[in-house]
């Protein structure tokens, strides 16, 4: 019989449905856990091909066209055939990614995964430095190659004088903080300046960590946590009709508080009527949630 030729293997981009021994795992991993504000049902694999990013040494990584079909991602449903499109989409434009596993294999650690160059999505924690539930946390939020792209906070408010200490993640990541120095694997760095940045916007997740402040979280990439909030508390199709209206319109539920989503209420209370408006006219959920309620009853 003849070894396996990856270099010939068809490329492949697909959504499924997680195993029952994958859900096991993630279980006994700690990944997902009672509390998820996603129910294990709802999560899907997303399987993709991608060209690889190679490390040479420690700080050194290359990409000479090789690729791999290995990529596995787990995502919400309702954003699953987006996020496959994603990848589809970076490996059209040749940005390479050096692994994607799930995050049982590193005990749901997200440092271990970082520190392996690991890109991932799915993993219930709260977000770097405690307090609310991450993103991750409902399968609407993907980090891509970090070390060329890491994560930075000030410790403490001393920074300002000039005597604090900065925070990074991975430790790997300290020679990517300058982000003119354009290297391989950086989110910033193909030929068409922003197109990786782009190709998540147009697909529903418009929000960049590289776009924040403090922390600056440059791997990162998400929906809003209201828009999260909302679908997880829809049925499985309602979702997806709200989420691809949110990938036409990434404008929707800005004005939610993300601490009493009053949108969540509404839909639980008036799902008929929510449901009709959202598919004919979604700009309600442009408005105060006390303006949407009068247009309820
Ligand atoms: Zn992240």
């Amino acid at each position: 019989m003849n070894a396996i030729n990856f270099e010939n293997s068809p490329n492949s981009f697909k959504v499924r449905q997680l195993s029952q021994n994958e859900k096991q795992a993630m279980q006994e991993a700690g990944v997902w856990k009672e509390g998820c504000p996603v129910p294990l049902d709802r999560l899907r694999a997303v399987e993709f091909s991608y060209f690889y990013l190679k490390k040479d040494n420690e700080n050194s990584w290359s990409f000479n066209g090789e690729r791999k079909h290995d990529g596995k991602i787990v995502v919400l449903e309702a954003a699953a055939n987006y996020v496959c499109m994603i990848f589809e989409k970076l490996y059209q434009i040749n940005f390479p990614i050096h692994k994607a596993c799930p995050m049982e294999d590193y005990g749901a650690n997200d440092e271990k995964s970082m520190a392996d160059n690991n890109s991932s999505s799915f993993n219930f924690r709260e977000i770097t430095g405690g307090g609310l539930p991450s993103i991750h946390s409902y399968g609407l939020a993907i980090d891509l190659n970090p070390p060329q792209n890491p994560y930075i906070s000030f410790l403490d408010d001393k920074h300002i004088q000039g005597e604090g200490n900065a925070k990074i993640l991975p430790q790997s990541g300290c020679s990517y903080i300058n982000r003119t120095n354009l290297r391989t694997g950086m989110i910033e760095s193909c030929e068409k300046g922003n197109a990786v940045i782009k190709i998540f916007k147009e697909h529903g997740f418009p929000e960049w960590g590289g776009n924040w402040n403090t922390p600056i979280d440059w791997m990162h990439f998400q929906t809003s946590r209201t828009i999260g909030q909302l679908l997880v508390a829809m049925n499985p199709d309602d979702a997806i009709i709200l989420f691809k209206k949110y990938v036409e319109d990434s404008d929707l539920l800005n004005k939610a508080n993300p601490k009493n989503n009053q949108f969540v209420s509404l839909y639980n209370t008036y799902r008929v009527k929510f449901m009709e408006l959202l598919k004919n006219n979604p700009t309600f959920l442009k408005m105060s949630a006390d303006e949407a309620l009068s247009l309820m009853s």
